[in-house]
């Protein structure tokens, strides 16, 4: 079976990768002319470490991530509201949390596509995907056409052909909040703790996420009612002007990011749906579920989507329908739960009404953080062979 895999982003790679390591034919068909190096950082939660072994990869995210300890909440002055131990969520599902820059983790990933012989065909951008003799053909703006015997659209979440091909339509929902996005690589900070820090004010928060000592990427959130022009050259005045009297590290953090490793994205996801295939062509990633950066756990399922739809491939390899089925009747339950839950999370974080966002902080703080830390290894494990 030749399969065709389109995008080249997490979801792609790996995807291509665990086929392979199963001894498939596949090739991969990218938009961009090289490997993005857009974005910032990605927790892999144990559930992730997981498939990345599975991958072969996960020895070498190791050693250019960093291994998480706590995600400590506070408010927007500095006050802890909270914290939850990664150490324990990472003991009960039997494999740690790295923390890694997005450009990082994508370089291991290629670089195993190179061991493996797969073949990426860069500046092949579909536009077309139709069947009219029944096997599906993509035709991409440099005029190549492909007819593989297997399509996976993983072409991400905002404008994916192949899930318009499958549901009609791929208009994702913009979710009411900005977030600023970057990188800070130098020595005026000191992540000696390397625990995650989350503040919490009102209709905005700051996140900071050390992969080691002196390296971190963040994510600066603020609600947006409209979706306006962006201007790279505004990015910190617009940030310094938001997180102005926060705690003293955010400013530290923005000042210290040269601007071209900032991004300015508004946030979108899907809504859930059940049908993840149509003929010979079938969804991953965040083509297939797109949850908020909320959930924490985007990248993640898109790798958990790798290793399940290679396994439903390998039982049903001469029954495509029934593959296809039975990986989206694995899938859809874990991934609609997280995307539902992203928003849950985002719809408190963003709360605009400073009594709500008092109330929210009080209930943080009186969380049993012991008893969230054994609820998410449970439901994150879920589906896979990882104890909880
Ligand atoms: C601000 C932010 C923070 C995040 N933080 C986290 C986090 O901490 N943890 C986590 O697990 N996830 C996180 N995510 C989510 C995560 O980045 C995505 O869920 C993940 O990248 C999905 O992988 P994917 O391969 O499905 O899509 P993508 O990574 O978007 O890849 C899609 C690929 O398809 C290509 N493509 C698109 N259209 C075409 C076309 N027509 N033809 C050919 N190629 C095409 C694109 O160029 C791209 O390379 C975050 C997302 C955002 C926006």
């Amino acid at each position: 079976m030749n399969i065709g895999i389109l995008g080249g982003g997490i979801g792609g790679l790996s995807t291509a990768i665990a086929l392979k390591q199963e001894g498939f034919d596949v090739s991969i068909y990218e938009r961009h002319t090289k490997p993005s190096e857009i974005g910032a950082g990605i927790v892999c939660w144990p559930n992730a470490s997981f498939i990345l072994e599975q991958l072969g990869v996960l020895d070498k995210v190791a050693k250019v991530s960093g291994s998480i300890n706590y995600m400590n909440r506070f408010s927007s002055t500095g006050e802890p509201i909270g914290s939850l131990d990664i150490n324990e969520l990472s003991r009960l599902m039997k494999y740690s949390s790295y923390s890694i820059i997005r450009k990082d983790l994508m370089n291991i990933l290629i670089q195993r596509t190179i061991e493996l012989n797969i073949n990426i065909h860069y500046g092949y951008e579909a536009t077309k995907i139709s069947n009219e003799n029944l096997n599906t053909e993509v035709l991409f703006s440099n005029g190549k056409r492909i007819q593989p015997d297997l399509i996976i659209g993983a072409d991400g979440r905002m404008k994916s052909l192949a899930r318009k091909y499958v549901s009609g339509s791929n208009a994702p929902i913009y979710q009411g909040f900005i977030n600023w996005v970057g990188v800070i690589e130098n020595e005026s900070v000191n992540f000696s703790e390397l625990s995650v820090s989350d503040y919490w004010g009102v209709g905005e928060r700051f996140g900071i996420v050390p992969v080691s000592k002196s390296k971190a990427y963040w994510a600066g959130g603020a609600v947006s009612k409209n979706i306006n022009e962006i201007n790279p050259n505004k990015y910190k005045t617009e940030l310094n002007s938001i997180f102005s009297g926060w705690s003293d590290i955010i400013a530290k953090v923005i000042n210290g990011t040269p601007q071209s490793r900032i991004n300015k994205i508004y946030v979108h996801d899907h809504d859930p749906i059940n049908l993840w295939h149509k003929n010979n062509l079938v969804l991953l990633g965040d083509a297939a579920h797109s949850p908020l950066p909320t959930s924490g756990q985007g990248a993640c399922q898109a790798l958990e989507d790798a290793w399940h739809l290679t396994r439903c491939l390998k039982a049903n390899i001469n029954n495509l329908p029934k593959a296809f089925l039975s990986f989206t009747e694995l899938r859809k339950t874990k991934t609609s739960g997280i995307t539902m839950g992203g928003r849950q999370l985002a719809s408190s974080i963003f709360n605009q009404d400073a009594e709500f966002c008092k109330h929210r902080n009080i209930a943080s703080k009186n969380t049993n953080y012991q008893n969230a830390v054994v609820g998410m290894a449970k439901g994150w494990s879920s589906g896979l062979p990882i104890s909880a």
